[in-house]
């Protein structure tokens, strides 16, 4: 079983929580970057998580068909099927959903989650997320609730957002207005603990903005405060008490240094999101690659070029130890080295 199934997922958010340390979630795209996570997290002797983004899954499944749905079931059964080969487990996630793409991405997966279950199949994904930072709380929770409890039922923990994540993803400067709404409030924090933990029985996870970005700026553009993640979770425990408090995950995390991250695990962070740093990994490689063998990967001035260069496994071989060395920098960063539960055996 080294996809995790519920249970062990739980085992796996719980000993984070327990231990102050956090999964690497690293976005995947096609077979390679999904093996690059398993290599980078087996070196680590670290479970993680792998996860899809709908633009990933729609790259997975080919140019030509473009499906959401069916690239994430292709990515997640690849990674079920090759897990098997290493000593750690996995979990898969799906990546943000924002409310327009509900019925074309996350829901049709549920719905492949419950079909599965029905014929006595385990489940192909463990989580799922539904963006609905970018509605007004109340109604991003009218969606997250019902939501929850369709999940539960098939033993899937969703994945919530509350507050606004700046960057490239969600085309939001962290200018004026919007830079107020870059830091979940304690407030919101509470509401969302009393709505999402009224469905008894089910797990869920919420990422909270501190003044985090998608993407990449350059230091100075927003400022962390890991310390607005500690006032709610403050406030949860004083108001819900402290069985309520938050499992949390870090989105839009890159450049991050590395005393915020651990403030951020010390308030309960156990998943940190990771794609931009293991995207630039990978590329960096392709394009040392590229231009240190012009002369081989081209066919320059009427000469073939060599084919030991110009053949996509080489540079995509590359690229892949390049991605698991920067997953297992991940994982050292968020204090998981060494921690899987399958040493624990
Ligand atoms: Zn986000």
């Amino acid at each position: 079983m080294p996809v995790a199934d519920y249970a062990t997922y739980c085992r796996m958010l719980d000993r984070a929580r327990d231990n102050r340390f956090a999964y690497p979630a690293i976005n995947v795209t096609s077979l390679t970057t999904a093996n690059a996570v398993l290599k980078g997290l087996a070196e680590s002797r670290s479970d993680g998580i792998v996860q899809v983004s709908t633009g990933g899954a729609a790259f997975a499944s080919g140019s030509a068909v473009k499906d959401m749905v069916l690239g994430a079931i292709s990515i997640a059964e690849h990674v079920h099927r090759v897990a098997e080969r290493y000593d750690i487990y996995v979990a898969l996630n799906t990546d943000h959903c924002q409310p327009q793409v509900l019925d074309t991405f996350l829901l049709p997966l549920v719905a492949e989650t419950e079909r599965r279950r029905s014929v006595g199949l385990p489940n192909l994904f463990n989580s799922h997320m539904f963006d609905g930072s970018g509605l007004p709380l109340k109604e991003n929770l009218d969606i997250a609730v019902p939501l929850l409890e369709r999940c539960k039922r098939s033993e899937l923990i969703l994945e919530v957002e509350a507050g606004v994540v700046g960057g490239e993803e969600d085309g939001i400067k962290a200018e004026g207005a919007a830079a107020e709404k870059l830091y979940t409030t304690p407030e919101d924090m509470l509401e969302v603990a009393r709505r999402l933990g009224g469905v008894k029985g089910a797990r869920f996870l919420l990422a909270a903005t501190f003044g985090n970005v998608h993407g990449v700026y350059k230091p100075g553009h927003v400022k962390l405060k890991p310390s607005i993640l500690k006032d709610g979770q403050d406030a949860v425990a004083r108001e819900l008490g402290s069985e309520a408090l938050f499992y949390l995950v870090f989105h839009g995390g890159s450049g991050s240094l590395l005393e915020e991250i651990h403030e951020a695990i010390d308030y309960g962070v156990v998943k940190m999101n990771i794609d931009t740093d293991t995207q630039y990994a990978f590329t960096r490689a392709v394009a040392d690659h590229m231009l240190k063998n012009y002369d081989g990967v081209l066919k320059v001035d009427g000469e073939v070029g060599n084919k030991k260069q110009y053949d996509p496994r080489v540079y995509l071989g590359v690229a892949e130890a390049a991605m698991a060395e920067r997953v297992k920098g991940a994982v050292k960063a968020l204090r998981g080295v060494g921690t899987t539960l399958r040493a624990t055996k």
